[in-house]
């Protein structure tokens, strides 16, 4: 059974779908930590969005994986860069304002929407970002787009950071929050769009339980 949920960021997808993986037994794949990784590499190695030559040459040299340590209370998921954990690198400023742009592109979106229905096959997965819905799994058992008001979001997005010690203001993490919507709704290809059969969840007004709530019932009606 395959679950496929988008929306844009700081609605809830990567609790909710833990929450989901947990309680209900699925394999959790958080398809915007593959997007970050391949942000980090490429901003290391400083290959610019133009530079498609060496994207290409340094995307058939990455490899990325999602480890999963299914403990007793949670459900934690580490990406792994070339055998490097950067789980928290990957959650960095520097990666929010860019990775957008890079996962506009069309070779980085092609490895990995392949390696993402590879990860799938044979399993029970939630798995969760902007395209799962509409091009990773348009035939998903289920799908649902998420979504909350930017502010919320901001708000829940900052709270996160500062919670790492990452100091930014509230102001800050809304413009960055609405500019990388804006960027994710107008990709050529992969864009955030909401999928005609997914069913809408607005999270602005609900606890994280209210929302598992509602997604664990849309699951149990198929
Ligand atoms: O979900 P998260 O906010 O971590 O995703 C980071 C970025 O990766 C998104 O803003 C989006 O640009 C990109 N992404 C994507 N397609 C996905 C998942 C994420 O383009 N399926």
């Amino acid at each position: 059974m395959i679950i496929a949920i988008d929306g844009p960021a700081g609605t809830g997808k990567g609790t909710i779908s833990k929450l989901i993986a947990k309680r209900l037994g699925f394999l959790y794949i958080d398809t915007g930590a593959m997007y970050r990784a391949v942000a980090v590499k490429l901003l290391r190695n400083k290959i610019g969005i133009e530079d498609k030559l060496e994207i290409k040459k340094i995307l058939e040299k990455t490899s990325i994986e999602l480890k999963t340590d299914d403990t007793e209370t949670e459900y934690i998921q580490k990406v792994y860069l070339d055998g490097e954990d950067v789980t928290s690198i990957i959650r960095m400023p520097e990666v929010n304002e860019c990775v957008s742009q890079y996962s506009s592109e069309k070779i980085i979106r092609e490895r990995l929407v392949e390696l993402q229905r590879k990860m799938a096959v044979g399993k029970n997965v939630i798995m969760e970002g902007r395209d799962i819905t509409t091009v990773v799994f348009p035939n998903a058992d289920v799908k649902i787009y998420l979504t909350a008001s930017p502010e919320e979001r901001a708000k829940r997005r900052w709270l996160e950071l500062k919670a790492k010690g990452i100091e930014t203001s509230y102001e800050e993490t809304l413009e960055s929050i609405n500019k990388r919507d804006y960027n994710d709704m107008h990709k050529e290809m992969g864009a955030l769009k909401i999928a005609d059969d997914a069913t809408v969840v607005d999270t602005t007004f609900l606890s994280i339980e209210e929302v598992y709530e509602k997604v664990k019932d849309i699951i149990q009606k198929r």
